[in-house]
């Protein structure tokens, strides 16, 4: 069995970033993604603060990354891991197509869409509901869509959905938006229309999504509003039960490191997302970097 210096779990900015430090410091190191190359950041629809990018599309960014980082790590794509196991010293990870040994491993799972957890949010799933508008907005092209929280990636879906020329408004709980000024400045700007102080009770349709029960917990009323799409941005839930599983600490569902990207538990990092703090890709990229450079100096002291 190939014996691998680092096992990178997630294939998002973090991990990718851990690829590039860790194959640049000589190790030899797999990333194993059980979806495929980018994570939720090809998600986003305009990247507008990734240092020398002005604009660029998460899709883009990501691919460039996911690029890079493939001239010097094996990326692993559909490879979930189901288990971990510690034999000698070394970490074997069982994943739903092999096994792959490893001294050290980064954890770089990230995170997953939360979900408003309403009457017809499951049954309309991919019938009108959505949580990306990068990946299903076209097809509400001239529609009626709503998008719902107050959130930079709310607020982000918004500018783009009326890009594309979609006729959006956003639903948002309280009466300010949560998101960065600069966004909230844009969707004044182009005059999007939110419904304040409101919350979705209930999505109502067909085979496709037909209508919203907003609920005004100002004004204490209740209203159906016709739409054909619910774009659902209300958040993330760190991806970390693979973590817990391995005694790695957590707290509030987020992944506890050092300044190095050290866990509690020895020869295991993590980077981006999972860990929490400020969810930026370039964030990520940097934790990414620095788990790499930790597990290559920890590999090095033992030589
Ligand atoms: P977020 O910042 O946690 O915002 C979630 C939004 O959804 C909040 O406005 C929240 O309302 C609302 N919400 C939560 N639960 C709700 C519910 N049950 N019903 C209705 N509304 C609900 O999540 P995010 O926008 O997905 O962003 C996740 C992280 O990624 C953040 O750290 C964000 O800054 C980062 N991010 C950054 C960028 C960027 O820099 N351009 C882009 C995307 C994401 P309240 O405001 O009332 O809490």
């Amino acid at each position: 069995m190939e014996e691998y210096d680092v096992a990178i779990v997630g294939a998002g900015p973090a991990g990718l970033t851990a690829g590039i430090y860790a194959g640049r410091e000589g190790l030899k190191a797999v990333i194993l993604e059980k979806a495929v190359k980018g994570g939720m950041a090809n998600a986003a629809p305009l990247v507008l603060n990734f240092p020398g990018f002005k604009s660029i599309t998460g899709l883009e960014l990501l691919k460039r990354v996911g690029d890079h980082a493939s001239g010097y790590v094996e990326i692993k794509e559909s490879e979930e891991i189901q288990k971990v196991e510690k034999e000698d010293g070394i970490f074997e990870l069982i994943t739903n197509k092999g096994q792959y040994n490893a001294k050290t491993i980064i954890i770089a799972t990230g995170t997953n869409y939360r979900e408003l957890g309403i009457p017809g949010e499951q049954k309309f799933i991919g019938k009108g509901i959505s949580y990306c508008s990068i990946c299903d907005g076209m097809f509400f092209r001239n529609k009626n869509v709503v998008v719902v929280g107050g959130g930079n990636s709310a607020a982000e879906h918004v500018l783009y959905l009326d890009d594309i020329g979609c006729n959006v408004k956003m639903i948002h709980r309280r009466d300010e938006l949560r998101a960065q000024k600069y966004l909230q400045n844009k969707i004044k700007e182009k005059g999007i229309p939110v419904i304040w102080n409101s919350v979705v009770r209930e999505i109502k349709g067909d085979n496709f999504v037909k209508s919203v029960v907003i609920y005004d917990r100002v004004r204490d009323v209740e209203e159906e509003l016709d739409v054909n799409g619910v774009f659902i941005a209300i958040g993330e839930k760190p991806s970390s039960e693979l973590a817990g599983e391995m005694g790695v600490e957590i707290d509030g569902g987020y992944i506890v490191t050092d300044k190095n990207q050290k866990t509690n538990v020895p020869h295991v990092y993590a980077a981006g997302d999972v860990t929490g703090g400020l969810k930026q890709i370039v964030v990520a990229c940097s934790e990414g970097a620095v788990a790499a450079v930790s597990a290559y100096n920890d590999l090095k002291l033992e030589d």
